[in-house]
């Protein structure tokens, strides 16, 4: 081994305290600015690929650089790369709603450092996180069973489709005790109007087949169409083994009939999900619960408080009925990871509910959010966000301009332009007239949308559920949205 040089030591932290309190300061300014001027900001940004990249440095800096300078590029070089998704016009995808506790729980988060691998690495972080999930279950009316004081539990993912993942994996685990056909035999079946994450969860835990479902006139799943899969499959000598549905489809906000999907689930042991990322916030309001009738049947469940529950991204809560089923599945213990409390059986060790080791304090602005706004708080945005869907639904459809193309429980509303008559060339002409409102829409810079294509033919989905969307910016989308049309 080469000699040691007793003259080399770490670098100094780059500030002192003092100077990162004054820092400090600067950031929170600089935040709480960038939310007070958003509305002057076009809500997409209009940089070209590359143009950002173009703005920096080809190689690292050699020295250090003051913080001043790392300041000041926030405005030089990083907010005309952005797209606002705090804007009061975001109608866009769906929400991602950050609120001021979210934003500063997560310094604390940050600023604490913790890596929650185990409950004896941090148990404060383990022991909120699974206090929230359980607050959850009783505020959104879900099963009480799935809480970690009894036999299931809730845990934070990253991400919907993380959970998902999770959800087919403990389904393949499941499936394997029963049968001895490798997992290239096994079926996952989920609507043709189900997220993207489900097809790709399931190649990931690698299932031979993933079955798309038909969905009937408002674009929810059909059960008769299900359960004739599932026959064929096992006719075939198939092992259906996962069903997803979806309470709140991205494309629509569809809702599959939770019930009819569990009771052909339950009759042939497949291992059912419901993915509900967005819409779940909205069973805080008992008047939506009526969506995810039938819950108390289903495996796994999923929902997105960094949606639309003023939690910034990023924030999904998983539950499983049954947590060793999940456990069983994901467990590895290396020696190096045991330890008293773990062994002794009487905490939770999240690690073993996810596919990562590490895990962030993700529970912390949860639980400022929830006790910040109330659950009236919560509940009051989401009927605010509903009720002006619903006016603009309204709207549309009494303007013969346009056509409602599905139903809008929540606060979704996807429409295009009326067709003049039948032909293919009207709904094509029709097509190009609402491709041109969304374009037109967006290229306003005052609001932000999502072109889509609904059983092949153009639509617009707009989403109201961005926190600072107002009445006065429902009446401006509008006013665009009427000008552009013909
Ligand atoms: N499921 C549904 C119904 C969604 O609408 C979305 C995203 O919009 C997702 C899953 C994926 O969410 P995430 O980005 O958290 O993986």
């Amino acid at each position: 081994m080469d000699e040691i040089d007793p003259e080399v030591t770490s670098p100094p932290l780059h500030m002192t305290p003092d100077e990162f309190r004054r820092h400090g300061r600067e950031i929170i300014d600089w935040i709480a600015d960038y939310w007070e001027r958003i509305e002057s900001l076009p809500v997409a940004s209009t940089t070209q690929p590359g143009d950002i990249r173009a703005l920096l440095p080809a190689a690292a800096p050699e020295e250090p650089e003051p913080f001043e300078n790392l300041l000041a590029d926030l405005d030089r070089v990083i907010v005309p790369g952005v797209t606002h998704w705090q804007h009061p016009g975001w109608f866009a995808y769906f929400p991602a709603n950050n609120s001021p506790p979210s934003v500063l729980a997560d310094a604390v988060s940050s600023g604490l450092g913790l890596i929650g691998l185990l409950w004896a690495a941090s148990p404060a972080l383990t022991e909120v996180e699974s206090h929230m999930l359980d607050w959850l279950v009783d505020l959104l009316d879900l099963p009480d069973h799935w809480k970690t004081t009894a036999g299931g539990g809730g845990v934070l993912q990253g991400s919907a489709s993380d959970a998902t993942h999770v959800a087919l994996v403990a389904a393949r685990h499941r499936a394997a005790e029963r049968s001895t056909q490798p997992a290239t035999q096994m079926v996952a079946y989920t609507s043709a109007q189900a997220h993207s994450s489900v097809e790709k969860g399931a190649n990931v835990a690698g299932f031979g087949v993933v079955r798309l479902i038909e969905t009937d006139e408002s674009h929810a799943m059909r059960p008769d169409a299900l359960a004739s899969a599932v026959q064929a499959d096992l006719g075939a000598g198939l092992v259906p083994a996962f069903v997803g549905s979806t309470v709140g489809t991205t494309g629509t906000t569809a809702v599959d009939p939770v019930r009819a999907t569990a009771e052909i689930a339950i009759e042939h042991q497949l291992w059912h999900h419901v993915d509900a990322a967005y819409a779940g916030t909205a069973m805080i309001c008992p008047e939506f619960r009526h969506h995810q009738d039938g819950i108390e049947l289903v495996d796994s469940y999923v929902f997105n408080p960094h949606k639309w529950m003023m939690v910034n991204f990023d924030c999904s809560a998983f539950y499983v009925a049954e947590k060793a089923a999940l456990t069983d599945a994901l467990s590895i213990d290396p020696p190096y990871l045991r330890n008293t409390q773990s062994d002794a059986g009487n905490v939770i060790d999240y690690r073993n509910w996810q596919v990562p080791l590490g895990r962030r304090f993700r529970a912390l602005k949860l639980w400022w959010v929830l006790r910040s706004y109330g659950a009236s708080g919560i509940r009051q945005m989401v009927r605010h966000h509903v009720a002006m869907a619903q006016e603009l639904a309204q709207r549309l459809s009494e303007d013969s301009r346009f056509e409602i193309v599905a139903p809008h429980p929540f606060s979704l509303v996807c429409f295009r332009c009326r067709a003049a008559d039948a032909s293919p060339a009207a709904h094509d002409a029709a097509d190009s007239a609402t491709d041109a409102i969304a374009a037109a829409v967006n290229d306003s810079g005052l609001a932000y949308l999502t072109p889509s294509k609904l059983d092949g033919r153009s639509i617009i989905r707009v989403a109201v559920g961005q926190s600072r969307t107002d009445r006065s910016r429902m009446d401006m989308l509008w006013k665009l949205i009427s000008e552009a049309a013909v």
